[in-house]
């Protein structure tokens, strides 16, 4: 075995595979390393919005995406209190729906990508620890099988999720962090209506959306405060919050049946980690996570990709500028998600009030104004070109 490359990504899934394709395609060796075995699923609903289609197009695998067989999604409801919206967000580069592919179906699209690009993957090969040279990281150990070995490049990626052994190894400090909001609990059904539909009700948050196989999500968010009474339980605590929440989708229930175990979480962290420092930086969840309400994880993932991918251009072996690349994309990927950091934590607080209703009946009124909603939602409105003059005028005479 070679064991000197250009970089290695650790981690294969929304965030790494992508990353190592990009950068296997500028004409880098790449590494990418993945503890688990493939194709397997993970903890995660599966809404991938417009501007994360858009990436997927711009990277030339939205077709095999969408040849998984996941309906592409072109409306959307949003119901809270007496006032229900219905509309879709703006397309973006051409992409006009979303999609919501099971992530067993789409992690391993994202890796063959990257191997069609010339990247090396290794499946179940744990990074252990990470090599240095004083501060600098040179390299990692890694366990594939029952062998230990090391792998050196001049750029190490940590794209391995919310506990980064990467971030861990370096000691990335939290430059933001928040208290958890919420917690989740989420399965399959057969025979509901093929709808991406969110409802909210104080302290709940219930939403289908379509998936491969005519199956449909159905989940539910409650308040961080009650994982320990809910887990468990959380069968229980999802069909009561349907029916309490969506007492329609409940009846449409009962025609149908649950095609998969529950899966939950009351570990949904909100922080900034640090991104990047000498030979290493963090994409994805391993330097940015928040709450999954708003299913921003996997786009945002993408995003940070191209962000990185664009800083870095061909300057791996250049330390120089390779350091000003990595701080240039730390800035950067701030000022790309902040904002929408700060949306999340709002909306996780599952405390939609009376201005916020009135704001939303205001919008509802005006199919314009429903659509940049959803818009925003998307991320195909930046959150801060929202407000429209129209919007104040409606707002000012309710
Ligand atoms: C309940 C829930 C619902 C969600 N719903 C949505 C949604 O609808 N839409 C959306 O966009 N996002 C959603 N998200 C968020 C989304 O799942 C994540 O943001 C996204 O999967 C992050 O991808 P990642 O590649 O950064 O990390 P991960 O998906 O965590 O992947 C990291 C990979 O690194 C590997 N790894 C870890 N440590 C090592 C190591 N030491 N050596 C080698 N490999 C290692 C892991 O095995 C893993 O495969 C949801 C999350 C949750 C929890």
């Amino acid at each position: 075995m070679n064991n000197t490359y250009d970089v290695i990504v650790v981690g294969a899934r929304v965030a790494g595979s992508p990353t190592a394709m990009l950068l296997a395609r500028i004409g880098y060796r790449v590494l990418l390393l993945e503890r688990a075995r493939f194709p397997r699923d993970t903890l995660s609903t599966l809404l991938i919005h417009q501007p994360g289609g858009a990436l997927l197009k711009r990277w030339g695998v939205l077709p095999e995406v969408v040849a998984t067989g996941c309906p592409p999604i072109d409306r959307v409801s949003y119901t809270v209190a007496d006032v229900r919206l219905e509309g879709c967000s703006w397309a973006v580069d051409g992409v006009r729906t979303a999609f919501a592919p099971r992530r067993y179906l789409l992690d391993p699209v994202l890796v063959q990508a990257a191997v069609d690009s010339g990247a090396e993957f290794r499946d179940e090969s744990t990074v252990l620890d990470l090599v240095f040279d004083g501060d600098r990281v040179t390299g990692v150990r890694v366990r594939t099988g029952g062998t230990e070995y090391t792998v050196r490049a001049p750029l190490v990626v940590g794209a391995d999720g919310m506990r980064s052994t990467v971030a861990a190894r370096v000691g990335a400090p939290f430059e933001t962090e928040e208290p958890k909001l919420t917690c989740a609990f989420y399965t399959y059904w057969s025979d509901l209506p093929q709808r991406f539909r969110l409802h909210e009700a104080p302290g709940s948050w219930v939403g289908t959306i379509p998936t491969n196989g005519g199956a449909t999500l159905v989940g539910a968010y409650f308040p961080q405060h009650r994982f320990g009474q809910l887990r468990g339980h959380g069968l229980e605590a999802l069909l009561s919050a349907v029916e309490h929440t969506a007492p329609e989708l409940r009846e449409e229930m009962v025609g149908g049946r649950m095609l998969e175990r529950l899966h939950g979480t009351g570990d949904q962290r909100n922080f900034f980690r640090r991104a990047a420092g000498p030979g290493w930086v963090l994409v994805g969840d391993a330097g940015h996570h928040k709450d999954s309400i708003t299913a921003r994880g996997i786009t945002d993932a993408f995003r940070q990709v191209q962000l990185l991918v664009d800083c870095i251009g061909d300057g791996v072996h250049e330390p120089q500028r390779l350091s000003d690349a990595l701080s240039r994309f730390a800035a950067l990927r701030h000022d790309m998600l902040v904002t929408d950091y700060r949306n999340t934590l709002a909306t996780a607080a599952l405390a939609a009030g009376k201005h916020q209703i009135e704001l939303l009946r205001a919008i509802g009124s005006s199919a314009e104004l429903t659509d940049r909603y959803f818009s925003a939602m998307s991320g195909a409105c930046p959150a801060d070109e929202f407000v429209t003059p129209e919007l104040l005028d409606l707002m000012a005479s309710s």
